[in-house]
């Protein structure tokens, strides 16, 4: 599931919980939209792109075929395929997720034989009508896959019929029947998610990844830029935890400022703009998460919850304190100064302030391509309280306070927020006002509802290494013996992308 989509959950009590408490995660999310048209938290298979512009092609040819039927089968045998291949070669499936609908298909293929009819009756193996069709839907269409039309969709104008029928040869047959013994699906490792042996991969890949400028130059240069850049990065440093990692190397190591391939890509600042912006911001979730699940036990008073973050601050004044904390641009040169030693040693609550602040300390400091993508003043007006800027101006006019009456402060306009933004996606539903929250400000007390997640919001760069997994184009190897860890390299078809 999503790291990042909206959702809540429902509760009794009138209170269901947001996933944005402070809603300051809009602006970089925005930004990875721009960046990675046509990938998203919830789109890791580049199979399921192909699978659908096929069932499309499919459901047109054959006018007979029940459209939401025939893609509700056709993505169970396809599911079921996949889990058989995935446990024989797990391999060939490192790093890459499980098939959608994995656990309720996989749970009834125990006895041998897979009922495709029941798992692909409604409310069985997907939840929504259109199966897996809803979260692909609109990057399929941006990238012509498929298009409305008809009962369910049409293919696009991308769409290769002839490649397609060769490609998925067999599925609609399979997808017909009522029962399949699972004996008979190890016959179609061709069919897998796992692409290895997809016949339309390379086609898939110059549709995603077009090297040449066609006439939506603006959305598929940005993509192909993006995949370029990783490709290139995980060449270089084969990283393991790969969002991790490669942020640091972006913004810190010289390497990735003088290479020759990454210096092209126009789209390599932007990118920089946004890490640095997705730090910033998981800062503030992780400040407020450790507030919420840590320093309340009951209902605690307002005051005493303020308290929280000074008690865990030297008395200092706010001036020395900033002096002290490492910088995040020196002489113009970008920083990884929140990974720096004396930072990452303090306890949580200090460290997401050290964060902040250093966060805040790069405005104004950055070049023009990459400061555009780290905030606007002028895009984010609407919701200035909480930016880099905002914290700069409201920490320069208390330089001369005590670092602790500035976290209690700081604190204070946190808790007010919480409950503006809760307030603000309140609604009426089914008879009932509906406060996502899951911290409630009454009376001078603040009650816990439930746990905060905290985190930083996705850049999507993890689903696009599994789609490019998909395409072939990288590959996650298993570690060794003498201690080199798993990790993601470029293969062959990556290199020559
Ligand atoms: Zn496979």
């Amino acid at each position: 599931m999503s790291s990042e989509a909206p959702r809540w959950s429902g509760r009794d009590d009138g209170l269901y919980t947001g996933r944005f408490p402070l809603a300051v995660e809009g602006y970089p999310m925005r930004r990875v939209e721009e960046l990675l048209p046509g990938v998203t938290t919830v789109t890791p298979h580049a199979r399921y792109y192909s699978l659908h512009a096929y069932v499309a092609t499919a459901v047109s040819t054959h006018k007979d075929l029940n459209p939401v039927d025939t893609l509700r089968r056709c993505e169970v045998v396809f599911g079921a395929i996949s889990i058989q291949h995935a446990r024989r070669f797990p391999d060939q499936h490192r790093g890459m997720s499980q098939a959608h609908g994995h656990d309720i298909i996989s749970a009834s293929m125990r006895d041998g034989e897979l009922n495709v009819s029941a798992l692909a009756a409604s409310g069985s193996y997907a939840q929504a009508s259109r199966g897996f069709l809803g979260p692909y839907l609109a990057s399929e269409r941006l990238l012509g896959l498929i298009t409305s039309g008809g009962e369910l969709m049409a293919p696009g104008p991308k769409s290769d019929e002839r490649g397609l029928k060769l490609a998925f040869e067999g599925l609609l047959d399979l997808a017909k029947m009522d029962s399949i013994p699972c004996s008979i699906l190890e016959g179609y490792s061709s069919l897998c998610l796992c692409g290895q042996h997809a016949l339309e991969r390379s086609w898939l890949r110059s549709i995603m990844f077009p090297s040449q400028l066609l006439e939506d130059v603006a959305t598929h240069s940005r993509r192909t830029q993006t995949a370029l850049m990783l490709c290139r990065l995980i060449e270089m440093y084969e990283p393991d935890n790969l969002s991790l990692e490669l942020s640091r190397k972006l913004i810190a190591d010289s390497r990735t400022y003088g290479d020759d391939q990454l210096r092209h890509l126009e789209i390599l600042p932007a990118w920089r703009g946004v890490v640095l912006r997705r730090w910033y911001t998981w800062a503030w979730r992780d400040l407020w998460r450790w507030l919420v699940n840590e320093q309340m036990t009951g209902a605690v008073p307002i005051a005493q919850l303020q308290r929280a973050l000074s008690e865990h601050l030297p008395d200092q004044k706010l001036s020395s304190f900033r002096k002290e904390l490492p910088e995040g641009v020196e002489a113009g040169r970008l920083v990884d100064a929140e990974y720096a030693p004396a930072i990452d040693s303090l306890k949580t609550g200090p460290k997401n302030l050290a964060w902040l602040m250093i966060g805040a300390g790069r405005v104004g400091q950055l070049s023009d391509h990459v400061a555009p993508y780290f905030e606007s003043t002028e895009r984010e007006r609407r919701n200035y309280e909480l930016t880099p800027s905002w914290l700069r101006d409201f920490l320069n006019q208390r330089n001369d306070h005590s670092v602790r009456d500035v976290a209690f402060e700081l604190t204070g306009v946190l808790l007010a927020r919480s409950q503006r933004v809760a307030m603000s996606k309140s609604s009426f539903t089914n008879g009932r006002w509906r406060v996502p929250t899951r911290l409630t400000v009454r009376d001078g007390y603040a009650f816990r509802e439930s746990n905060e997640g905290g985190g930083p919001v996705s850049l999507r760069w993890d689903q696009l290494t599994q789609v490019m997994s998909g395409l072939g184009m990288v590959r996650r190897v298993a570690g060794d013996t003498r201690g080199a860890a798993e990790r993601w390299t470029l293969t062959r078809n990556g290199r020559d992308q």
